[in-house]
Order: C-alpha cells, then sequence, then structure tokens
C-alpha cells in the first residue's frame, strides 16, 4: 500500500511525509504510544518509502525493495525486537547495529534500523543504543518503538525526534480492518469497539480463534446458563482474562443503554436487543457492581491470583440468571 494510504495517524505520516520530501536522513525517531495500534506498520512504510525504486517520496509495494521490506528480507533494514526465547532485547543486538551503522548500505538509498519494543532494552542495551542514536550517519534512519517515552532511558528520548500515536477512532479501526485485511464487517466492527481502535491486537486475536471464544461467554451470561457453563469455559488465565473482558463489555454495553445511548455506540451492537433486554432487566446498582467486579477480577488475575477464588468471587457477586 500507499503511504498516503495509511488509514489514520495523520500527523505522524504528514511529519514522515515532510521528511521524505526534504530527504532528511541521520536522525533518529522515537515513536510512541499505545500498544497494537500500528507504530510498527507505519515505521515499516516509512521504510519502504526511502528505499523504494520506483518512488522517491512513498512507496509502490511492487518493486524488490518494497517486497523484500515487507517480509522483513532486505539488507540495508535491520529489525529488531524481543526474541522468543527472552522477555528483554540484549546488548548483542544492539552491537549489531553499531556494527552496521558504520557500513554503506548494501544496496538501498538508507539504511533503516527499527528497534520494536523500545521499553525492554537491558540496562546494557540501552547504555549500547544511547552511543548508536547520539550520531547516526546521513545515510540512516533509527525508528525507536515504545509504549511511552518514560519507559525509555531519558538520554536516548531526549536525542530522537518524538512522534506521538493515538489510537485510530473505531470507525478507522474497522474500515482498515476491512480495507487491507479482509476482516468480515461484523467481526471487524465487533472487534474495532472492543479493543478501542487498536488494530494491531485486533489481528492478533482474531487469530487466536477469539470470536468462538467470546461467543460461548456471551451465551452464557445472556442465556441463562450460569455458574458452571461460566467456568468451564475459563479453562486456562488467558481464557479466564478474555472471558472477564468480554463480560466487561456486556455490562459496559447494558450500562450505555439504560442511559439511553444510541444503539451504535455499543461495542456488542449485533446483540443490541438483547442488551436492551438486559437494561430493563438489571438496576443501575447490579450493573455498577458487576463491573466493579469484573475489573477488579481482572485486576487479580494479572497479579497471578488463584483462577478458581476470581471465578468464584465473579459466581458469587454476579447472580446469574435462572
Ligand atoms: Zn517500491
Amino acid at each position: 500500500m500507499s503511504f498516503r494510504e495509511v488509514i489514520g495517524h495523520d500527523i505522524p505520516v504528514e511529519i514522515l511525509q515532510s521528511a521524505l520530501h526534504q530527504r532528511h536522513l541521520g536522525i533518529s525517531y522515537l515513536f510512541y504510544g499505545p500498544h497494537g495500534i500500528g507504530k510498527s506498520f507505519v515505521a515499516k512504510q516509512f521504510a519502504k518509502s526511502l528505499n523504494c525504486e520506483a518512488q522517491d517520496t512513498d512507496c509502490c509495494d511492487k518493486c524488490s525493495s518494497c517486497r523484500r521490506i515487507n517480509a522483513l528480507q532486505y539488507p540495508d533494514l535491520h529489525w529488531i525486537d524481543i526474541q522468543d526465547d527472552s522477555e528483554n532485547i540484549k546488548i548483542e543486538q544492539i552491537r549489531t547495529i553499531q556494527e552496521a551503522i558504520s557500513l554503506r548500505p548494501f544496496e538501498g538509498k538508507a539504511k533503516v534500523f527499527i528497534i520494536n519494543n523500545c521499553q525492554s532494552l537491558t540496562e546494557e542495551a540501552a547504555n549500547c543504543l544511547l552511543k548508536v542514536v547520539e550520531e547516526p550517519p546521513l545515510d540512516s534512519v533509527i525508528m525507536l518503538i515504545a509504549a511511552s517515552v518514560r519507559l525509555v532511558l531519558p538520554t536516548i528520548a531526549s536525542r530522537c525526534q518524538k512522534i506521538r500515536f493515538s489510537n485510530l477512532r473505531r470507525q478507522q479501526a474497522d474500515e482498515l480492518l476491512q480495507k487491507n485485511y479482509n476482516v468480515d464487517a461484523s467481526e471487524s466492527r465487533y472487534l474495532a469497539y472492543y479493543l478501542d481502535g487498536r488494530v494491531g491486537d485486533a489481528l492478533s486475536l482474531r487469530q487466536a480463534e477469539f470470536f468462538p471464544q467470546k461467543e460461548s461467554v456471551l451465551n452464557a451470561c445472556i442465556h441463562d446458563m450460569g455458574a458452571a457453563k461460566f467456568e468451564s469455559i475459563c479453562k486456562d488465565k488467558p481464557q479466564a482474562q478474555q472471558a472477564i473482558s468480554v463480560l466487561m463489555s456486556w455490562f459496559r454495553d447494558v450500562l450505555f443503554a439504560k442511559l439511553a445511548m444510541p444503539d451504535d455506540s455499543l461495542i456488542n451492537y449485533d446483540r443490541a436487543r438483547e442488551v436492551s433486554i438486559d437494561a430493563k432487566k438489571y438496576s443501575y446498582v447490579y450493573v455498577l457492581s458487576a463491573l466493579d467486579t469484573l475489573t477488579r477480577s481482572f485486576e487479580y488475575l494479572k497479579s497471578n491470583a488463584n483462577i478458581r477464588l476470581v471465578l468464584d468471587n465473579i459466581n458469587v457477586s454476579l447472580t446469574w440468571k435462572s
């Protein structure tokens, strides 16, 4: 896809397109913002635009450079991320950048170094990276990607041009999921609203067979199957967290319906009729209490509480319909 066709992220794209027009190299960027909203996607579009064989300020997606950058198999693109066997980016990985940055590009117009999850550098790796970003050569661009500026060593952040990324609007995420990833309209609508525009997370959930579990949870919640059925859906911690999150979205919608918000503001738009039935059935006190219980349960699971105790607490607090 063309850099101009990136959906959302208007300000970051404008800044980067301006840098392309001015051929502004020898610079380090820090892309920051919530997880799963498209920072690394934009970084890749920028890397292609810097090296496209057909265009100077955009990418064609068809030339050999664009295709190989899409596949992360281009000699002048160095993509560093947390490796499968680790929780951090290690100093050895940053040293490969140190070595490559002093060499001339193999074949491209610019060397591009992208470090994803920059909040997860070891201390040694961060100190090594500091030397790299101090003065990148004029044929290079470095892009650091992190969830927040505060999670990056201040001495590194201060040497970068910082570009803030925000969640896409839900309608933009819905459009993007359908247009670029061929996601079915009802699934994309749900994911865009459920994840508040986080397209990367939407794609991960879709791959993880999310929808069958979501339907089971909502059926257990709505169609009087009660505690036993709910517990049978939550076989492990990730499933329990997902189930609790789905229920939170349900009670959030019930609250919205009680407040007479329009149906198109609902996450569970496809079940608007059932949401409105629950809105009539439950009191404000019950809905707010359910949301409170579910929010706390989610936090308990994050801090490694026992799943059985957490589910028991939900079952006691939420008087399932009979
Ligand atoms: Zn190209």
